[in-house]
């Protein structure tokens, strides 16, 4: 690590950028404002929370440009056992979480098409086309992304990644670790979860070698602590979804959930979610919720469609429709309880191998099954995605059952989380309106 980039690195993020950010959203908090095109009449204010969020996000993305020579620099696909990685003192990227920065900033079709324009097909994920796209051609909304020293793809969410991976691994020519994670049918064999440990600690001499520093496990402990802490607030915000009325919408929760993804591990996450937590207890009591006059409630699952969220919300609110559950968001809270900090490796090859992509289809519907209850819901919305199959397969035998079962209307929406191109919004808003009008009948 260079001097000049440390001392870079502390003048840009530590002098300048981190106290603006604190001051923006001091003044954010101090003089809070309804955006102007917020719906007022049918949505409550947004939550005061959105300040220190979108602090917290652009000191990461801030942080992350300076990084480079400061200190070792990681990628890492969004279900990856990141621990080891904090506890080496690495910054780590998700570019997943960057794709969908860009499908909210509405970038994907430009950057992504520096993918596609070089050879790499539309049928690939969007968020792999617009990593590598912004790989190919620096483009991002975001200023600069730092390079990896290091690169960390889990095949618990798709086997995407480890194409997608090692692309990265050949154009950086930077080491890749490859985490396996067998499926799970029913319950993991002891034998799968060895294999995992196994793999994670045959991760740690590569990674030390990057990081030119060995590990701590006093310091892993405290980390893995931090993210089963952070993990669990978080189950318990998106908990709150079943008071009547919701006091969070999942088109909230989209958002907020920024931290957990790629903030796990770290202290400031857990007080992050400590605050979010208090302030929706606070409208609990004040009988304010997401959804001003909230009529009917629903189920969510599969990804966010990032650059329609706001359609979504103001569309369903303007109906009384509020979407209080999510199976996409309970998977970054729901494996809190795996965590053990006295058992570091164990306890991570558990938590890591039971994600709701690495299980089979019967668990997500058990899943949305148990959320249609506790919850109290009205209906489901099945996003089926174009671009991430292992999320939207069994999707339509899931549906059926669900309105066999509850007798609930369930609506299969086609489109792609990330590009817009997937996305036919005169079929999208006919289907949307019947599918509201079943609701009512
Ligand atoms: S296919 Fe699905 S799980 Fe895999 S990277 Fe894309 S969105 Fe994520």
């Amino acid at each position: 690590m260079g001097v000049t980039d440390s001392l870079k690195y502390y003048w840009n993020v530590k002098v300048v950028g981190e106290p603006f950010l604190q001051w923006q959203r001091w003044q954010a908090e101090r003089h809070p404002k309804t955006p102007s095109r917020w719906r007022t009449d049918i949505l409550s204010p947004p939550l005061r929370i959105g300040a220190k969020t979108k602090e917290l996000i652009s000191r990461h993305y801030l942080e992350g440009r300076y990084a480079n020579g400061h200190r070792p620099v990681a990628w890492v696909t969004s279900g990856g056992p990141v621990e080891i990685l904090q506890a080496l003192g690495f910054y780590v990227l998700y570019p997943e979480n960057h794709g969908a920065l860009c499908g909210v900033r509405k970038a994907v079709v430009e950057i992504s098409g520096e993918a596609e324009n070089a050879g790499y097909s539309t049928d690939i994920c969007s968020y792999a086309r617009t990593d590598i796209g912004s790989m190919l051609s620096g483009k991002t909304p975001v200023g600069r992304l730092p390079k990896p020293d290091l690169l960390l793809a889990c095949t618990n969410i798709c086997q995407t990644v480890l194409h997608w991976y090692r692309v990265l691994a050949k154009h950086f020519k930077v080491p890749l670790i490859l985490i396996d994670t067998p499926f799970v049918y029913s319950e993991a064999s002891d034998h799968a979860l060895e294999y995992v440990k196994k793999q994670l600690e045959n991760s740690i001499p590569i990674s030390e070698q990057v990081a030119g520093q060995t590990l701590d496990y006093r310091r892993l402990k405290e980390i893995i602590q931090l993210s089963k802490d952070a993990a669990e607030l978080w189950l318990e915000i998106i908990g709150r979804g079943r008071h009547h009325p919701a006091p969070i919408s999942v088109f909230d929760q989209f958002i907020h959930m920024a931290p957990i993804v790629e903030m796990r591990g770290k202290k400031e996450t857990v007080d992050f979610y400590a605050a979010l937590l208090k302030e929706l207890d606070e409208n609990i009591d004040k009988g304010i919720g997401a959804v001003r006059n909230e009529r009917k409630r629903l189920l969510w699952d599969n990804l966010p469609i990032w650059y329609r969220l706001r359609y979504f919300a103001e569309y369903l609110a303007e109906h009384g429709i509020s979407v209080v559950a999510s199976t996409y968001t309970n998977a970054w809270g729901e494996l809190a309880p795996l965590m053990n900090k006295e058992k570091p490796l164990e306890s991570m090859a558990k938590t890591y191998t039971y994600p709701i992509l690495n299980q089979g289809t019967k668990y997500k519907l058990d899943t949305m099954k148990r959320m249609v209850e506790e919850f109290e819901l009205d209906g489901v919305i099945l996003h089926s995605d174009r671009s991430c199959k292992p999320y939207s397969i069994g999707q339509i035998d899931q549906r059926n059952k669900l309105i066999q079962e509850y007798g609930i209307p369930a609506l299969l929406l086609e489109a792609d989380h990330d590009d817009p191109r997937a996305y036919a919004e005169e079929q999208v808003a006919s289907r949307l309106a019947s599918f509201v009008e079943m609701l009512d009948n």
